[in-house]
């Protein structure tokens, strides 16, 4: 039996919301040893997401982190406005952290966004994580995939294919890597904030656990793409039928 696979999605209440949901949850159906982690962007947990994670009849932790108004953070910085997920996931690793034990507890840790689409082989790469997994993410960065650079002869990750900032020291998409739960639990300092650049925040975070010559590159030695990192269109609604949730 693998480890268990902490799955970390932060979601907002929109059109869409539910549809993501039942999409991931579905995915995530299929996979053995899930621990699912939502986290909604709200002031109370909502009956919707309530309900559909029940359900989803997965083993779930179900949190609340409310984004702060960007009014009350642009002075310090203005370009927070486009970071997304930072409360939801930091209360996650609160949790995994306040919940979990070191030595007791074995598992992965990865961050799963509520509108990407992920294939159910990506769960086998992350159940083979050891430190920290990369792998590539399909349409991303202006790319039809960014992938880490993995030397043919040592089979490590040397650099990366990224349409942004390749040269971070990890250029890597929230979607692209998975983390040991002893790290999780050991670097307690390891959080998201807002002084991280747009962009930066996977590289800043990345930076508290690993080298990047110690990147365990997985899906193939980074030769598949199994998670794409897919938005989706918001509806033009022009009315609403009272009495159904959507
Ligand atoms: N998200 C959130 N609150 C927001 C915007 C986004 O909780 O105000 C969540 C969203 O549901 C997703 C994650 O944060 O799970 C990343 O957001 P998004 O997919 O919009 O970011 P992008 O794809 O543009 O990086
Ligand atoms: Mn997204």
């Amino acid at each position: 039996e693998g480890p268990t696979i902490y799955c970390i999605t932060p979601t907002y209440s929109r059109y869409v919301q539910k549809a993501e949901l039942t999409r991931i949850s579905q995915t995530l159906k299929l996979v053995p040893n899930v621990h699912w982690i939502v986290i909604e962007d709200a002031m109370e947990k909502t009956d919707l997401v309530r309900n559909l994670i029940s359900e989803s009849k997965l083993i779930t932790t179900h949190l609340v982190a409310q984004t702060a108004p960007f009014e009350k953070l642009k002075d310090s910085n203005p370009r927070i406005k486009r970071h997304r997920g930072v409360e939801q996931r930091n209360a996650a690793l609160k949790w995994l952290r306040e919940n979990l034990v070191l030595g007791r507890d074995k598992g992965v840790v990865y961050f799963m966004d509520d509108d990407n689409t992920y294939s159910i082989k990506l769960f086998d790469e992350i159940a083979k994580v050891r430190k920290v997994g990369v792998w590539p993410v399909g349409l991303v960065g202006g790319l039809n995939a960014e992938a880490p650079i993995v030397d043919a002869k040592t089979g490590k990750v040397t650099g990366y294919k990224s349409g942004w900032l390749p040269n971070r020291p990890f250029a890597i998409d929230m979607a692209g890597f998975a983390i040991n739960l002893d790290l999780v639990l050991e670097k307690v300092e390891a959080t998201f904030s807002y002084e991280m650049a747009k962009g930066m925040q996977e590289s800043e975070f990345l930076s508290f656990f690993t080298t990047k010559d110690q990147l365990e590159p997985l899906a193939d030695r980074c030769t598949k793409v199994y998670v794409w990192h897919t938005r989706t269109e918001k509806p033009k609604i022009t009315g609403n039928i009272t009495g159904l949730e959507v």
